[in-house]
């Protein structure tokens, strides 16, 4: 998406007479990389019609900064879009909150629960977690491990199989445990059947949440306005959580559902683990997006930085989301040897403070020195393996031995890793990078 906004904001800035025709032809490029990034199809058609009334074309034919204009134009609809002018709901301590989950099956319902649980836990409030699902078999102790792992009280039950009943009792039991966020997780079925709302419907009606939150696979696309819908008009949806935005997700779907439940987005979820998990903000969120940190430009600079039989095979592994810790070493050698790169890397949402702690050469090219020998002792199965598991306790000692460094330092160079390496696919996936690669290739 960002590769195709930006060619066709670029287009247009080429363009050497800017007319009506120039602009309409720069929407509609807009238009479609938004259509691909699954934003729904009203949303992009009304959006446009409000660009269209705002940008003022006088404006841009004296000679302004076109693509800035309509850039800004853009970034603000959809942050409209994002911000549904509600105020999301928020807990008060010393009183039970009911908070209760509600999504298809295989959302993320259960892992988002404990992480949205633990999320309150680390920040000093009181949860607890139900499970009312009845329907999914091992569900009951899918919770039951997530909750004993993240140290949050549970109820449940094996034999039970009335969902309303379960909900109830575990909602009476916490609140007189005087626990302040009582997290009630409901059972999805595969499709939106009547019998998933009916039930969903009743434990609403039993438990009476304070907050009932959809939680929506981020990787649904075009489907995600009509779902969110589905479940807004069965139970008052008051917050939406976008999950398994590490994956290959374009992100449009947030706007659908927020559009559709005319509620927020709160969270979203990045990954699997209990910490996998982000607040929302709606900025970052669009600039990723829109590609703002320009893409294009990055790869020009590492096309400039690393031999040229080299490039596809940066290209290849970028493509595919894959950063190993060679590609890091063969970025520390080449590229940060280029000065000024904090330049560049600084237009790249995230990126600058990876590799590049501000204001300080002196650290970073220190940084830089123990980088190098550190991965200098790893093995090449380790360089160019994706998964940084396979350095085991063992190989760490192994590693800082052998480069005369200590163990947190090589823990802390890993931790690095994992960080760069998630935002890059966390960005290519949002900014379709791959589509890009893909065009170059
Ligand atoms: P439920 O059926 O709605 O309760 O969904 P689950 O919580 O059981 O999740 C279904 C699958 O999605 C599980 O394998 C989870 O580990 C996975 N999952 C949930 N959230 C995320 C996420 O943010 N990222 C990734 N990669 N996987 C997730
Ligand atoms: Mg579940």
């Amino acid at each position: 998406l960002g590769g195709s906004i930006s060619l066709a904001l670029r287009q247009m800035n080429d363009a050497t007479i800017f007319d009506q025709k120039v602009l309409n032809e720069c929407l509609n490029n807009i238009a479609r990389a938004l259509l691909q990034a699954d934003v729904q199809f009203k949303l992009v058609s009304d959006m446009l019609t409000n660009i269209k009334q705002i940008v003022n074309l006088d404006d841009i034919a004296a000679g302004h900064n076109k693509r800035k204009i309509i850039q800004q134009a853009i970034f603000k609809e959809l942050c409209k879009i994002l911000d549904p002018g509600k105020p999301s709901f928020t807990l008060m301590k010393g009183k039970p909150s009911v908070v209760m989950f509600v999504g298809l099956q295989g959302s993320g319902k259960t892992t988002t629960c404990t992480k949205y649980a633990y999320y309150h836990h680390k920040k000093g409030w009181k949860p607890a977690l139900v499970c009312a699902d009845t329907f999914r078999a091992g569900a009951f102790d899918q919770l039951k491990q997530n909750a004993t792992k993240a140290k949050i009280p549970f109820y449940g039950s094996y034999t039970e199989s009335d969902p309303v009943r379960i909900a109830v009792e575990g909602v009476e039991r916490f609140k007189k445990e005087n626990c302040d966020l009582i997290i009630v997780d409901t059972s999805g079925r595969h499709k939106q059947e009547a019998a998933l709302f009916e039930e969903m419907r009743q434990v609403s009606e039993a438990t009476k949440p304070d907050l009932v939150i959809f939680v929506m696979d981020s990787s649904i696309g075009q489907a995600a306005f009509d779902q969110a819908q589905a479940f807004k008009q069965s139970v008052s949806v008051g917050a939406v959580i976008v999950t398994k935005m590490d994956g290959h997700a374009k992100g449009g779907g947030a706007l659908s559902a927020v559009a559709a439940t005319k509620s927020p987005v709160i969270f979203i979820g990045t990954g699997e683990h209990m910490n996998e998990f982000e607040v929302f903000d709606a900025k970052p969120f669009v600039s990723r997006l829109l590609g703002m940190g320009d893409w294009s430009g990055f790869m020009d600079k590492i096309n400039e930085a690393v031999p040229i039989d080299q490039q596809p095979k940066y290209h290849e592994k970028l493509k595919e989301g894959k950063f190993t810790l060679r590609i890091m070493f063969e970025f520390v050698q080449n590229i940060l040897q280029m000065g000024p790169i904090g330049q560049f890397l600084s237009n790249i949402p995230g990126f600058n403070e990876e590799l590049m702690p501000k204001g300080n050469e002196k650290e970073t090219q220190a940084k830089r020195q123990r980088y190098m020998t550190m991965m200098d002792s790893m093995t090449n199965e380790e360089l160019d393996s994706c998964d940084p598991k396979i350095i085991n306790e063992s190989r760490i000692m192994r590693i800082a031995r052998g480069s005369g460094r200590n163990l947190r330092e090589v823990m802390e160079m890993l931790e690095e890793y994992k960080r760069i390496a998630k935002m890059l696919s966390n960005i290519s996936a949002l900014t379709g990078l791959t589509r890009n690669l893909s065009a170059q290739a």
